[in-house]
């Protein structure tokens, strides 16, 4: 029974004030006989340092309730940001090389990071490119390495455009 309402979020509340009451009530008769105050003066200095901690406890509540407010953000990107990034692969009909990017934002200008090729001119999942060329020795692919720079430029011009056009 009381360990079921020590579970519920209100009923453990209650026991914990009412531990607090019967524990500051013992302390003011131990003040109260060592200190040779009566009892109701004990409790009133118990009680003003109750005060001075609910104010100390509401202080860090209030401040923990700001910082958590004030550091959540609605996302870090903007939606039109957000629908930019989107444009992160295309493949090269006449190669069959798949492109994968990252877009991000330096200031206001998008930039890409992460670019890599991918063979797909097999059956299964595209073969990421190692050292800038298919890995099957076999593939067209293979012979001719591409120039991951002059596709860095080509993408990342081709993201300008299309941010002007959305902003
Ligand atoms: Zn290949």
């Amino acid at each position: 029974m009381l360990k079921r309402i020590w579970k519920d979020p209100v009923g453990s509340k209650v026991i914990a004030v009412g531990i607090l009451g019967v524990l500051s009530l013992i302390y003011a008769k131990i003040i109260s006989v060592s200190d040779d105050i009566t009892f109701s003066e004990a409790y009133e200095r118990i009680f003003e340092i109750k005060i001075r901690l609910i104010y100390v406890v509401g202080g860090i509540f209030l401040f923990l309730l700001f910082k958590r407010i004030f550091t959540k953000k609605k996302g870090y990107y903007s939606s039109k940001q957000k629908k930019l990034r989107e444009f992160n692969k295309t493949t090269d009909p006449n190669t069959d090389i798949m492109f994968r990017w990252g877009v991000y934002f330096d200031y206001d200008t998008p930039f890409i990071s992460d670019l890599t090729a991918f063979c797909t001119k097999h059956e299964g999942p595209p073969i990421r490119f190692v050292n800038d060329r298919c890995t099957l020795r076999d593939c067209e692919n293979h012979r001719n390495r591409i120039d991951l720079h002059m596709v860095k430029n080509l993408i990342e011009s081709d993201l300008i455009d299309r941010w002007e056009k959305i902003k």
